[in-house]
């Protein structure tokens, strides 16, 4: 393989960048070109190809956002649109591709995959909901994130005595709402994946009550429902006055943890490393602080889990 593609695609999280660069270094490192198609799957359909040069990714291992930049495309769900992003690639020569994206952007490669063009997938999203990794790039950022905003909140919950029920991201998926709320000594966490009921969480709350606490911060995964359904029944049902935050776009956002960057590199690197070895349908992630790769069509049945331990001891520890 002497060139090779990589691009962003579906919802951007803060590491992309790292993994850009890593991509794009190790395969200069191996003497093997790299193009950057900007776009997604919208970029490859209509050829904006740039090639990419040792300082193209410069000072960028830093910055949130993809220097790729990303989009939804649907024409590429279409055979048709597939095809069109095959003959992009063959008219640059361009042998093998890395695609950095979520579970949307894994079905696309699976896509390029089975018309016959090598395709490596490397986890980047916030949620942390693709199978095969114990990490996705962006979730350890995003998870900061939403510690920092809680603890501000927290402040005020304190100060005025009140219910505080917080909506955080991560789409079908509980991980950043527990993970949170664990690091945050949330009364209650409400995650899809555990199937809460209402009445429990409202006798806890209730509970909680009798016994003088005076405030109380709720985290709601956005894919458990909306959070100000959720407060609107609960200050019903439990009299406490409450307020409601959604945190949204501010999640995605913001300069890479250390943990993300390392993350990031390691598994663009990897991806490459993958490529060059022949290796082709398969996803990158990390198990147990292990380099891992799997079939990507493996990867797309598996349903995403969370570790309902850490539910469970979320409850322990909030009595
Ligand atoms: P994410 O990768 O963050 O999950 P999306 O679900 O929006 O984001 O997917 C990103 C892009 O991947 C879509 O806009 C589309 O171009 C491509 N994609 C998603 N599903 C498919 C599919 N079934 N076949 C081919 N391409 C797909």
């Amino acid at each position: 393989m002497k060139r090779i593609g990589v691009l962003t695609s579906g919802g951007d999280s803060p590491g992309m960048n790292a993994a850009i660069r890593a991509v794009v270094r190790k395969a200069i490192y191996h003497e093997v070109e790299v193009y950057g198609i900007f776009y997604g799957y919208q970029g490859l359909i209509t050829g904006d190809f740039h090639k990419m040069e040792l300082g193209s990714v410069g000072d960028i291992i830093h910055r949130g956002g993809t220097k790729l930049y990303t989009a939804r495309c649907e024409e590429f769900k279409t055979p048709e649109g597939q095809k069109k992003g095959i003959k992009q690639l063959e008219k640059f020569g361009i042998e093998g591709l890395v695609v950095i994206g979520g579970d949307g952007s894994y079905r696309g490669a699976q896509k390029l995959t089975e018309h016959g063009f090598p395709t490596i997938g490397v986890p980047g999203t916030i949620d942390n909901d693709i199978p095969g990794t114990d990490f996705t790039i962006g979730f350890d950022t995003a998870l900061n994130t939403v510690i920092e905003a809680i603890d501000k909140i927290r402040d005020t919950a304190t100060s005025h005595e009140r219910t505080y029920v917080i909506e955080v991201m991560g789409r079908e998926a509980g991980d950043l709402a527990l993970w949170s709320g664990l690091a945050d000594g949330a009364e209650t966490i409400v995650i899809p994946e555990a199937g809460d009921d209402m009445n429990q969480i409202v006798s806890r709350l209730k509970r909680g009550q009798e016994r003088g606490k005076k405030h109380s911060i709720i985290i709601v995964a956005e894919g458990a429902g909306s959070g100000f359904e959720f407060g609107r029944r609960l200050q019903e049902e439990t009299n406490m006055e409450t307020r409601v935050t959604v945190l949204g776009h501010i999640q995605r956002g913001g300069s890479p943890t250390g943990s993300d960057r390392v993350l990031a590199s390691r598994l663009g690197a990897y991806a490459v490393d993958l490529l060059l070895q022949g290796e082709a349908g398969v996803t990158v992630g990390i198990q147990r602080n292990e380099l891992v790769f799997h079939d990507i069509n493996e990867i797309l049945t598996e349903p995403h889990s969370v570790d309902l331990n850490m539910y469970k001891l979320s409850q322990e520890l909030s009595i």
